[in-house]
């Protein structure tokens, strides 16, 4: 599991899930993954995914408030228990001699103060339970921390690109904006460029790059993807076939050599026909 959205468990609820509710849900998630990677992300709350138990005042401009890691932070008994929960579900694996494959990943950082702060919780409600380590993660969905990644890269375990959200700030279009649907382009070469600030920066430091976004979904993407370093690819279950039948197919030196090719391009059209003669590519 390359992304498990937890807020999920809050929106459907009218209070605050207890910790053994929490516990009780990932352990049914973790059970039959046995050692496999969970990667448990802190709740994305606000945007567009707002909770009725909390208290959310109106904003503006939500995409640009209070919304996921600021949220938790500013509540952060919510993450406190949030992470015991996930920090009880690794104790739980060890109790049945399953090596936990669960990391935490936590959304919309932009600043290295957000991901300290977020760490140094976690940190704490580690110790305080007596678990073992888990990797620690952030998203990248905010162009500043793609543009900080050499500096993020020391300090965390592993990145996770956010493409849905690093697109719509890039390209300053809102994700579930109806007319600008067709403009809001994850091929835009701006994005290749910061995701590949990224891969160089987690490479520099010994760290892995994974993509949660919808991007990885499309086959020519997740070649471009592949080919800019990211070694890790989080789609939905029904697209995982056409997206290793085709990244199987081509050798790893033409994916990067394209891709290399891509981050040269001015537009989006330039990037989508480089990758149209998918026989050239092969
Ligand atoms: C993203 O922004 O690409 C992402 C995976 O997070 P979400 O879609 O949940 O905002
Ligand atoms: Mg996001």
């Amino acid at each position: 599991v390359g992304l498990l959205r937890t807020e999920f468990m809050f929106e459907a609820s009218t209070v605050e899930p207890s910790i053994e509710e929490q516990f009780e849900a990932f352990k049914s998630i973790a059970e039959p993954l046995a050692d496999r990677t969970l990667i448990i992300r802190t709740a994305d709350i606000g945007g567009d995914k707002p909770v009725s138990w909390l208290n959310m005042p109106k904003e503006e401009n939500p995409f640009l408030g209070v919304r996921g890691i600021r949220l938790s932070l500013r509540n952060e008994a919510m993450l406190r228990n949030q992470l015991s929960a996930i920090y009880k579900t690794s104790l739980w694996q060890q109790a049945q001699g399953i090596k936990s494959g669960i990391h935490i990943m936590f959304p919309m950082i932009a600043t290295l103060a957000e991901w300290q702060k977020a760490k140094a919780i976690a940190e704490q409600v580690r110790i305080e339970l007596g678990a073992t380590y888990l990797p620690l993660g952030i998203m990248i969905e905010i162009p500043s921390a793609a543009l900080l990644a050499d500096h993020f890269a020391k300090e965390v375990d592993f990145f996770s690109i956010g493409s849905n959200d690093l697109t719509q700030y890039t390209l300053a279009m809102d994700r579930l904006h109806p007319s600008l649907a067709a403009e809001a382009d994850s091929y835009t070469p701006a994005l290749l460029r910061l995701i590949h600030m990224t891969t160089k920066a987690a490479e520099a430091n010994g760290k892995w790059v994974g993509v949660c976004g919808n991007m990885a979904a499309d086959p020519n993407m997740a070649a471009i993807l592949v080919g800019l370093g990211v070694t890790e690819l989080s789609v939905s279950p029904a697209n995982v076939p056409a997206v290793k039948y085709f990244i199987r197919s081509i050798s790893y030196q033409k994916l990067k050599q394209k891709s290399q090719l891509a981050l040269t391009k001015s537009c989006a059209a330039e990037v989508h026909e480089l990758y149209e003669n998918r026989d050239e590519l092969v």
